[in-house]
């Protein structure tokens, strides 16, 4: 495995393969990201990780300054998955690089957008960079960000890029908890909160097939849990991300809610 810091050489080196399998992360790595580098491994020649936590997408300093920092843990799982190129580079090396990638997508107002001002304009400029930056055939993202990867395969259809945005599934603990970096800041009780959570949004979607989707009504339940902030909690059509009130296979149910003051996100 090669830990690679110059952005100047990444590019090289990707200008001259081909399949290549591209993993964005912001580190502090747990089983979500590995099952999206070992499916990157099985698709892919070569396998890229990028560890990068973009400032320019945390609308909070405090939440960025808070974000977990686990660089050593995090090489040590890359070399066991046996990634054959790790992106390690710093905020210079990211953004001095002149990017070809110019057009952005419109962003609806709604859920992340609305709730994170200037979240997404930091997420596309950031992807953008590296996109241009890393010559890949395949990028894998996951669905637990759904508005994010929406954006992404948005830019990447835009800019006519070549690569292929590979959608990867949610991975959740056995309690139905999204894993995610930011549990690393909660205590135990609270992700038996989060479990909580799942369970009671993916009991509610059951019931949908009989009722129309009630906002208020799953809030109030999720308020009983013990939890005190939510943002949002909307039944969303995946394929163009609007509001709608009837369940189908193409909808889930989008939340985003507060344990103490750590923001979650998950869809079901
Ligand atoms: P992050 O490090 O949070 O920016 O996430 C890097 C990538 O991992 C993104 O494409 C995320 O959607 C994906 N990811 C995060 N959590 C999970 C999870 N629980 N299951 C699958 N993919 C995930």
């Amino acid at each position: 495995m090669k830990i690679i810091k110059k952005s100047n050489t990444i590019n090289k080196i990707t200008h001259n393969l081909d399949n290549i399998g591209f993993v964005p992360t912001m580190g502090a790595l747990h089983e979500g990201h590995c099952s999206l580098i070992k499916l990157s491994k099985k698709k892919s020649k070569k396998t890229i990780v990028s560890i990068f936590v973009n400032p320019k997408q945390f609308n909070k300093k405090k939440d960025f300054q808070t974000y977990p920092n686990k660089i050593k843990q995090d090489l040590a799982i890359c070399k066991k998955l046996k990634v054959d190129y790790v992106f390690l580079p710093n905020v210079k090396e990211v953004y001095e690089w002149n990017s070809a990638i110019s057009k952005f997508p419109k962003i609806k107002n709604i859920m992340e957008q609305k709730y994170r001002k200037g979240h997404f304009d930091g997420v596309l400029k950031v992807m953008a960079q590296l996109l241009s930056i890393i010559n890949s055939t395949k990028v894998f993202m996951g669905k637990k960000d759904y508005q994010q990867m929406y954006l992404i395969k948005k830019l990447i259809k835009l800019n006519k890029l070549k690569t292929n945005l590979i959608e990867c599934k949610t991975i959740r603990i056995k309690n139905g908890a999204a894993l995610s970096s930011r549990n690393l800041l909660l205590k135990s009780y609270e992700i038996t909160l989060m479990g909580k959570v799942a369970t009671t949004i993916k009991k509610y979607k059951k019931q949908l097939n009989k009722l129309e989707f009630n906002s208020n009504f799953i809030k109030k339940k999720i308020y009983k849990l013990g939890i005190n902030k939510i943002d949002y909690v909307e039944l969303i059509k995946l394929d163009t991300l609007s509001k709608v009130k009837k369940i189908s296979k193409k909808t889930n149910i989008f939340i985003s809610y507060y344990i103490r003051n750590v923001r979650l996100i998950d869809n079901i």
